[in-house]
């Protein structure tokens, strides 16, 4: 099975009627790259830089990211790198910085929402992203954006450093993407004035499901309703594809729900142009999308957008799977 997988290491991924989507990798550090080029990751989709801040005991120095970033990027040898900014708060803590006491941490204080309150850190981390960008291809995506004014906030921040570094005559790739990630309903929904703004869309599942369900993603309890082939989530991603579309951008998703099995025809049909996993599920997506044809996948999406249930999802994605 294993050994049947790895004649796909090299494949296109691309349906039996001729449409290419890309698979890629997510990764926590520059350690893991070499795992996603070994099961044939086409690109990092979600770079998770906070595990850089976790990792250490202070905030990590501007040169300190730089040698990350440009490792990834020298490593991914040209193919797209998706790098998050710092999406600290919720679950994640950082020993040598204080959090404010607050009754819901995963509604409160984290990600975009801390680096636009902090701006020396997200310029820290900016400025280190930007210095690195010459190494490879860099898309660089704000975490849990909820409303334009934070994009636009983030995206004026990032200029204000790029042009700062071209003065003090620092090299920087011109190319930069700058993107958001959909994990808030409310971004989902606003995905087309988003996309006129955002040069690409990463759907973050793991969260969107959460703040869709009002369901703790942590929380054992309430895990039932970690639904994502549930209807309602396939209406919003759908809003989130065509809203890029429609704006000429690129719309991927990096959330767990990217490499599940069943998830993959619907996504396909939905027109999800870049699926990002755990490096070991590539390989696997990769069969899947060898397998299909992207005109029934579109048929089976738009049945899937009309049913009730996430399980009759599974059921009509597994009839079509056995066909
Ligand atoms: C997500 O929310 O789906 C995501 C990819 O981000 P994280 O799991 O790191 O919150
Ligand atoms: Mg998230």
């Amino acid at each position: 099975e294993r050994e049947a997988l790895k004649v796909l290491k090299t494949a296109k991924s691309v349906t039996v009627d001729g449409h290419e989507v890309e698979l890629a990798g997510n990764i926590g550090t520059p350690k893991d790259v070499e795992g996603v080029l070994n099961n044939g990751g086409e690109g990092v989709g979600l770079y998770r830089t906070e595990f850089l801040y976790m990792n250490s005991d202070h905030f990590p120095t501007e040169d300190e990211q730089f040698e990350a970033y440009k490792e990834v990027l020298e490593g991914m040898n040209g193919k797209k790198v998706v790098v998050r900014t710092l999406d600290i708060g919720g679950d994640k803590k950082l020993p040598y910085f204080t959090f404010p006491e607050e009754m819901n941490p995963f509604l409160g204080y984290r990600a975009i929402r801390l680096c636009l309150d902090r701006t020396d850190i997200f310029r820290t981390q900016l400025r280190a992203l930007i210095r690195a960008s010459v190494y490879g291809k860099l898309c660089i995506m704000f975490p849990m954006i909820a409303t334009i004014n934070e994009f636009r906030q983030a995206k004026a921040i990032f200029l204000e450093e790029k042009e700062n570094l071209i003065k003090e005559g620092v090299k920087v790739a011109d190319n930069i993407e700058v993107g958001m990630m959909v994990e808030i309903p409310a971004s989902a929904i606003l995905a087309d004035n988003f996309a006129k703004e955002a040069d690409f869309f990463s759907i973050g599942t793991n969260d969107l499901v959460q703040y869709s369900m009002a369901a703790d993603r942590m929380s054992e309890k309430v895990s039932y309703l970690y639904q994502p082939l549930n209807p309602s989530l396939l209406r919003l991603i759908k809003l989130t594809i065509d809203g890029a579309h429609s704006n000429g951008r690129w719309a991927g998703m990096c959330g767990e729900m990217a490499g599940d099995p069943y998830a993959v025809p619907v996504l396909l049909g939905l027109g999800l142009d870049e699926f990002s996993m755990s490096a070991t599920s590539i390989l696997p997506a990769r069969k899947i999308v060898n397998s299909l044809s992207k005109k029934e996948m579109e048929e089976l999406a738009a049945k899937a957008l009309t049913l009730d249930t996430a399980e009759e999802v599974t059921e009509l994605v597994k009839a079509a799977l056995n066909k």
